[in-house]
């Protein structure tokens, strides 16, 4: 650009005539709906005489779209007068010949832009269609784009059992992050890339085209030229795995009542809100949070595993000298769901013994395991109606013997809610006295705060 304009300049002095510059740096003239703003306030100067003429390198610099010569030649058809240099080839648009010329010539060099495009797209779908690496390097492989990579491969596949083991991708991210393990584009990883790289059917040896496995004219998948990472079965419970997530999770809240005890129970003594679970470390601890700040200015929080074995203990003394019984009912889905439970076992045994092939044993196991969760949903919403506000007095053995679920139903019969309050003095250690239980008989005698 820099040797056209000196050259151009050189011309005008030559000729003697003062210059003015319209220069469009990087914006290409061949690309449709590219708007070129410098060539906007030359045709605007030329119209209203700011401006006697244009000096170009070529014709191609000022226009490659027939629609912007046409512009420049209407300007010059309504102003005679007008003069017109150029450095390459003799094209003169103050004159007849000169105009035809020029059209001729923008519309070749239109088309040939066109055909580039053309060609480059065909040339990309052939070697899509050869099964030819292109583009970018993919996590996993060398430069090459061929041959696996002896450092990330072994990561990508570690990534892959873990998540079919059901470790969350934050978790498998935060390791590769913190290892310095980066993205071909030296990027951090996220979930979500690393979900995206996971699914991406490259990882079998397949091959795909603008973001399709590409198919044979038979329809079969295209394979790639290079080595897969993992085997298509694999490859297929994987997807099928973010698939059944997609499914059972449609607000990822129901997943986070379940994960910590009191969720749902706990509330903050300052706004009466519910307190969320906050994992605050790897180590598994948590907190119970309340983070109003951004509305009024408060954060109260206590630490998760100290409130919840208070809770517990609270809860098991209160049962312990309780004499009434009223423990809950016998829950009437259990053998359906013993059922679900010994058909996915059939099913994976089908699989496992080359009795059955995987595109029909997954997709009835992924069904099987929403009515699985259903089920445990039902399961614990009715231990929870069902239990009544006094509990059978229970053994230290029994209690020992609950699970998850089955406390959280006797400690939902126990409590209203339970209240914490904030920290008056920072010791930093855990203050049971900071917990107010609210008991269910005296919330209904108007007792409790309002929530
Ligand atoms: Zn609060």
């Amino acid at each position: 650009m820099g040797r056209q304009l000196r050259d151009c300049r050189g011309l005008a002095e030559l000729r003697g005539w003062e210059v003015r510059e319209y220069v469009d740096n990087d914006l290409s003239a061949f690309k449709r709906g590219v708007k070129r703003p410098q060539f906007e306030t030359m045709l605007r100067d030329l119209a209203n005489g700011v401006v006697d003429g244009v000096v170009v390198y070529n014709l191609d610099r000022l226009a490659r779209q027939p629609v912007d010569l046409e512009r420049v030649i209407e300007v010059y058809e309504t102003n005679p007068g007008l003069t017109f240099a150029t450095l390459e080839g003799d094209i003169n648009l103050a004159s007849d010949d000169g105009l035809t010329m020029a059209r001729v010539m923008v519309a070749f060099a239109n088309k040939a832009s066109l055909d580039t495009g053309r060609r480059t797209r065909r040339k990309h779908r052939e070697l899509a269609e050869a099964g030819q690496p292109v583009g970018r390097r993919t996590f996993g492989w060398q430069s090459d784009l061929r041959t696996l990579d002896p450092a990330e491969a072994p990561l990508a596949r570690q990534a892959v059992t873990e998540v079919l083991d059901g470790i969350p991708l934050a978790h498998v991210v935060r390791r590769w992050n913190d290892a310095g393990v980066t993205t071909t584009t030296g990027n951090r990883w996220s979930s979500q890339t690393l979900r995206k790289y996971l699914q991406n059917p490259r990882l079998v040896g397949l091959r795909t085209h603008r973001g399709e496995v590409l198919l044979t004219p038979t329809g079969e998948p295209v394979h790639g030229a290079w080595e897969p990472l993992i085997d298509g079965e694999t490859w297929e419970r994987l997807c099928l795995h973010f698939e059944a997530r997609k499914l059972s999770e449609p607000s990822g809240a129901r997943r986070g009542a379940r994960k910590y005890l009191l969720t749902g129970l706990v509330r903050c003594g300052v706004c009466h809100g519910l307190m969320f679970g906050s994992k605050a470390r790897e180590d598994g601890r948590f907190n119970y949070v309340c983070d109003r700040t951004a509305q009024d200015g408060h954060r109260v929080a206590i630490s998760g595993h100290p409130t919840d074995r208070a809770a517990l203990n609270l809860t098991f003394r209160r049962l312990t000298l309780q004499t009434e019984i009223s423990g809950p009912e016998p829950w009437d889905g259990e053998d359906a769901l013993r059922e679900v439970n010994e058909q996915i076992a059939e099913l994976m045994r089908a699989y496992d013994e080359h009795e059955l092939p995987g595109r029909l044993v997954f997709p009835r196991v992924a069904a099987l395991e929403a009515l699985r969760e259903k089920a445990a949903r039902d399961r614990e919403a009715w231990l929870v109606a069902t239990t009544g506000p006094r509990l059978a007095p229970v053994s230290a053995d029994e209690w020992a013997k609950l699970d998850q679920v089955e406390l959280r139903a006797r400690l939902d019969a126990t409590w209203q809610a339970i209240y914490v309050r904030p920290v008056t003095q920072r010791t930093g250690r855990f203050d049971p006295e900071r917990l107010d239980f609210v008991e269910r008989e005296t919330l209904t005698s108007g007792a409790a705060p309002q929530g």
